[in-house]
């Protein structure tokens, strides 16, 4: 295997299996019972002094569990820490921090059920979404355990002359901050610190404010696993204070940040102001990812992905469909499938299995949705959303909605939610559709339904996207076996899950001897 890694992707659950299912349910219900305690953890210590409120975002009345957020004691006690014991976990064998990862990857897997509870509870995810993620962060312990095993453990000989002898090695940089998102809140988080362990970086841990108490179990079992206090720190808090603190520190090697690409623009301004020396940034940011369906496309096959690549996990994901360009032929046919699949759609709390759409995360995230529906409706040639019932009003729900435009042009940017927007195109506008695409200037998912080869080869070619799908749906991106990352507004790459994540977290050195 060059660049696969030595042991299959995670499992999972079968949840058609009552003999399965049945004891994950029941663990999860358990695990639910329990007010969950979030904060900071600093040399191995939870701190939980000062605790706000953690709701469900399904119910708003129902309180989780409390997180107390990182002060400006807390972020410097961290790094003091963190630099010193740096440079003892970037001389410790490569192989022994992968051990380590692997032990936490096992630790994940063994406690699967309690962390889909987080993952629904404090995420708002389904039961199947909330499996995929515990596998998806399984994955990417093994996976970057794997690659720092096999490239970070010797050199590589490089040529030289007689009696010189020339070695390429990889070390850690520094202090690494990682910045992860509350869409998956147990995936992308481990996937970030896993990747700067592996590498040899000591690590500072930032939060989502929406999901910080997945973050601290997560830690725990890290920890647990054997990364030693001093190496891993974890500072929940707001963007703002925390994060802009940690960020603007010289001590801070590099970043790995997942988020806004309004963000990634603010952290990448903090670092070149900075003092000191010049910090590293891999930012994976957002999208504004088109499907381009020809008419000699499955309508019925096509409905499907789209959906899935729509509204599963309520439309929250960086790869979702925004903008459904459907050839004139076929556009009436789907847009009709797809309003007929919309009525079949299940929105709901998703502790229960049925649930197909859950909440989006919070109130100004229902409240950005809500502006956007209203004035994009205005400019609609046609809508269709789901109906939703008074109970949602509990939590902060918004209905899954389809609704035909006339151009991309008329989205000012990323939309993060539930809506597709599908734009007709006629017989030769291809280019003109692939232009459009491209001048939203992001880069990140493509999904083309064609049964031309020539056409799907053609349109992959000429957009700009990290990761192209043809004829199926366009969201999760299975560690080393689809690496995932854009570009252009949507990242600065390298991928997630693939061969070369490792190197951006690392330093390299070349050492030439005489002999
Ligand atoms: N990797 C995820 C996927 O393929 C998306 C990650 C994100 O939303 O940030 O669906």
């Amino acid at each position: 295997y060059l660049y696969g890694s030595s042991r299959l992707n995670s499992l999972g659950v079968n949840l058609a299996d009552p003999a399965e299912r049945e004891p994950l349910l029941a663990k999860m219900a358990l695990a639910a019972q329990r007010r969950w305690v979030g904060g900071a953890i600093v040399n191995g210590d939870l701190h939980e002094a000062r605790g706000r409120e953690v709701r469900n975002p399904s119910n708003l009345d129902q309180i989780i569990g409390v997180v107390s957020e990182a002060d400006e004691t807390l972020v410097e006690k961290a790094l003091a820490a963190a630099v010193p014991a740096q440079v003892t976990w970037d001389a410790t064998p490569a192989s022994e921090r992968a051990e380590i990862l692997e032990c936490a990857a096992d630790l994940y897997e063994e406690r699967m059920a309690e962390l889909i509870a987080y993952c629904v509870r404090e995420g708002g995810r389904t039961i199947p979404d909330s499996i995929s993620e515990v596998r998806e962060a399984v994955d990417f312990l093994r996976y970057y355990a794997d690659r720092a095993r096999n490239e970070f453990g010797g050199g590589v000989r490089m040529p030289g002359p007689t009696g010189e002898s020339n070695e390429l090695k990889l070390r850690g940089r520094g202090v690494f901050c990682c910045i992860s998102p509350w869409n998956f809140p147990l995936a992308i988080f481990t996937g970030q610190i896993a990747a700067a362990l592996a590498a040899g970086n000591s690590v500072l841990a930032k939060p989502a404010e929406q999901t910080p108490l997945i973050a601290t179990r997560a830690v725990q079992m890290l920890l647990e696993a054997g990364v030693p206090p001093d190496v891993l720190h974890l500072l929940p808090g707001d963007g703002a204070t925390v994060g802009a603190r940690i960020v603007a520190d010289p001590r801070v090697a590099g970043v790995a940040f997942t988020g806004s690409t309004e963000t990634a623009k603010s952290i990448h301004r903090s670092l070149a102001n900075r003092e000191g020396a010049i910090p590293v940034l891999i930012a994976e940011t957002g999208g504004q990812n088109a499907m381009i369906v020809d008419s000699s496309a499955l309508p019925e096959q096509v409905v499907l992905d789209v959906v899935q690549s729509s509204y599963n996990s309520a439309g929250q994901r960086c790869s979702a469909l925004r903008a459904l360009y459907v050839q004139d032929e076929i556009a009436d046919r789907v847009a009709e499938l797809l309003a007929g699949y919309m009525e079949e759609l299940s929105i709901g709390d998703p502790m229960l299995l049925t649930t197909d759409v859950g909440p989006v995360i919070d109130k100004p995230s229902r409240d950005m949705l809500r502006a956007h529906a209203e004035k994009i409706g205005r400019k609609a040639r046609w809508s269709h959303a789901c109906k939703l019932r008074p109970e949602h009003e509990r939590g902060t729900f918004f209905a899954p909605m389809a609704v035909e435009i006339e151009s991309l042009s008329l989205l000012a940017g990323e939309v993060f939610g539930p809506i597709v927007h599908l734009i007709r195109y006629g017989a030769h506008q291809i280019d003109k559709v692939i232009d459009a695409v491209n001048a939203t200037g992001f880069g990140l998912t493509l999904g083309v339904h064609t049964r031309v080869d020539a056409t799907a080869r053609y349109i992959a070619s000429r957009v700009r996207a990290g990761n192209v799908y043809v004829n199926r749906n366009m969201i999760g991106a299975v560690v080393g076996v689809q690496p995932f990352g854009g570009r252009g507004l949507s990242g600065t790459g390298p991928k997630a899950g693939g061969p070369y994540y490792l190197h951006r977290f690392a330093t390299e050195q070349t050492v030439t001897v005489n002999t």
